[in-house]
């Protein structure tokens, strides 16, 4: 029997109960089972790994709760610059965007520069421009409007300040959407998306669409998405040392995962968590914060959506 399985993330940092009103959090909780269910159902009619990762990524992007796509933050300038990145484990294909503006499904792009184009890595207009080639749907500014991501921009804009994902400023959260899967057909895939943090300027980009810091797959090992302070995770090349714990340490899945999260990233000061699974089904969801929103599913029956530890 195929053991299709698929986890997702959309952020971690300082997520305790009372930091969320119950109203909240059971509409976090529906956003994440929405996103789960996409990719879970697309795997179960047979799609690859890829297109689950991307169904999953696409219903976050679409969430205004969550810090990528439409709930992106803003920049100092007021904007909203995303990146995002896409690797399949079958051959290690992969594709990346950053610092894109109005594009309204930064995953999407990621997989056409993958798929279409004869590179990995496109940022900014002249990614844009690709999208537009690639007939892509554009967004305006107002789509990507939203209430709560002003008000933490107002709270630091004009300073060097920037801030973290979607709440207070003392809180630390940490905002991103992820995907990780494995299809009936044996490979997996990792896809991560994210606004970024609060107030970034200078081009600021994380570690989101950086393959090897907070995407990677590969079907000899795993596939992970990460989420958290991009600088540690781009300086612990995150995602990668973890599928190279597994590769060349022998390591399971859980102590590699466990011996990034807690341990090499911890050391470096680097907060956040990560999301991983194997071509055997494993899934494994790490964090060194108070919380992660966080989903898994799997043709074993496990369903579920978390938030706190
Ligand atoms: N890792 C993302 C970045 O640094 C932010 C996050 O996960 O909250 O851009």
């Amino acid at each position: 029997m195929s053991n299709i399985s698929i986890a997702i993330h959309g952020g971690a940092g300082t997520i305790l109960p009372d930091s969320l009103t119950p109203e909240l959090e059971r509409s976090y909780k529906a956003g994440l089972q929405e996103a789960l269910d996409a990719g879970y159902e697309a795997l179960e009619k047979g799609s690859s790994a890829i297109e689950a990762v991307e169904a999953s990524v696409v219903s976050l992007e679409n969430c205004h709760l969550f810090n990528a796509g439409k709930g992106s933050v803003f920049t100092s300038e007021g904007t909203h610059e995303m990146d995002a990145s896409i690797m399949s484990g079958e051959d290690l294909s992969a594709g990346a965007v950053s610092s894109v503006i109005g594009v309204k499904n930064p995953i999407k792009l990621s997989r056409l520069v993958m798929e279409q184009s004869n590179h990995v890595f496109l940022t900014g207009k002249g990614a844009e421009d690709f999208a537009r080639e690639m007939g892509c749907d554009f967004e305006s500014k107002d789509y990507f409007f939203d209430e709560l991501r002003h008000k933490q921009w107002l709270s630091v804009r004009g300073t060097d300040k920037t801030q973290l994902d979607h709440t207070s400023l003392k809180d630390e959260k940490f905002g991103t959407v992820g995907a990780v899967a494995l299809d009936q057909y044996g490979n997996i895939a990792a896809a991560t998306s994210t606004g970024g943090m609060t107030n970034k300027k200078y081009g600021r980009v994380g570690d989101s669409p950086m393959i090897g810091a907070g995407n990677y797959a590969n079907n000899k090992t795993c596939a992970i998405s990460c989420t958290g302070s991009g600088e540690f995770f781009i300086r612990a090349v995150a995602a990668y040392d973890v599928s190279s714990l597994v590769e060349h340490k022998n390591m399971s899945l859980h102590e590699a995962c466990k011996e990034v999260v807690h341990h090499r990233l911890k050391k470096i000061n680097g907060d956040g968590g990560l999301i991983a699974v194997d071509t055997r089904g494993n899934i494994c969801l790490e964090f060194n914060t108070e919380g992660m929103y966080r989903g898994q599913r799997n043709a074993a029956g496990l369903n579920e959506v978390a938030i706190f530890s």
